[in-house]
């Protein structure tokens, strides 16, 4: 039985007084051993909120992170510097990364290394354009994001990540993917993971979907067989996160 998870994605919205204004809103409403919830916040925010969130089950993730551990790259945050302020999760790849910051499968790959090594959790995003999507190329670019991504991943290893289905047309639009759609392509991620691994394997790895999930339509998508909880970005940054951690 996978536990369902709740990611926030705050993205580059809230300064660290804001952030603390945030979790002040929301501590107690989405603090639950129930599932799993992650806030994932700006890197600025991460120590100010990993104090804030002492003693609940809340967990910390970071947006990015750099595949060495130190070195000349400036501007950069490493793994052992998330994981020694208390970062549990990192989402790897995101469409906004991928379309502003050169975010490619190769670097996805390498930051999957990188994270294992680190005892993080990585949250790798793939997802279709609009355009693949009306050109019924789906689950081809799928497959494609998620075998570059895992290239000589181990079985150990790809155990440690989970995956996030964000279709591109469905982020912060408004226009989430509907229950079905969203399960089709869960469903064919689930496979491609059973296929370069086992089915044991690619049973265990929890799959989210992303894109404008609302405390109202969460209770559909989470009822399909192969969507394990939900990456959320608008929603995470107000009461309405408290209803989708409550989902039933
Ligand atoms: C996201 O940023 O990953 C996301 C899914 O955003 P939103 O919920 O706003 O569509």
């Amino acid at each position: 039985m996978r536990k369902r998870i709740i990611v926030a994605n705050w993205k580059m919205n809230k300064t660290p007084k804001e952030s603390l204004e945030l979790v002040e809103l929301l501590k107690e409403k989405v603090d639950t051993e129930e599932y799993d919830v992650v806030f994932c916040v700006p890197f600025v925010d991460l120590i100010p909120v990993a104090s804030a969130l002492e003693g609940t089950h809340i967990m910390l993730g970071a947006q990015n992170v750099h595949y060495e551990d130190f070195g000349p790259y400036t501007g950069e945050i490493s793994a052992p510097m998330l994981k020694e302020i208390g970062c549990t999760h990192v989402i790897i790849g995101h469409s906004e990364r991928r379309a502003h910051f050169n975010e490619t499968d190769h670097t996805v790959n390498q930051k999957i290394f990188q994270t294992v090594n680190h005892d993080l959790t990585p949250i790798v995003c793939v997802g279709e354009d609009l355009e693949q999507r009306k050109n019924n190329i789906i689950i081809e670019q799928i497959r494609m994001q998620i075998k570059r991504a895992l290239k000589n991943v181990s079985f150990e290893d790809v155990s440690k990540t989970m995956f996030a289905y964000e279709p591109l047309w469905a982020i912060g639009t408004g226009m989430s993917a509907s229950p079905e759609q969203a399960q089709e392509v869960c469903h064919a991620i689930r496979q491609v993971l059973a296929e370069m691994y086992d089915h044991e394997t690619a049973n265990t790895i929890r799959i989210l979907y992303g894109g404008s999930v609302t405390g109202k339509n969460c209770a559909e998508l989470f009822a399909m067989k192969d969507i394990d909880g939900g990456l959320v970005g608008g929603s995470s940054l107000k009461e309405d996160f408290a209803k989708i951690v409550g989902c039933k």
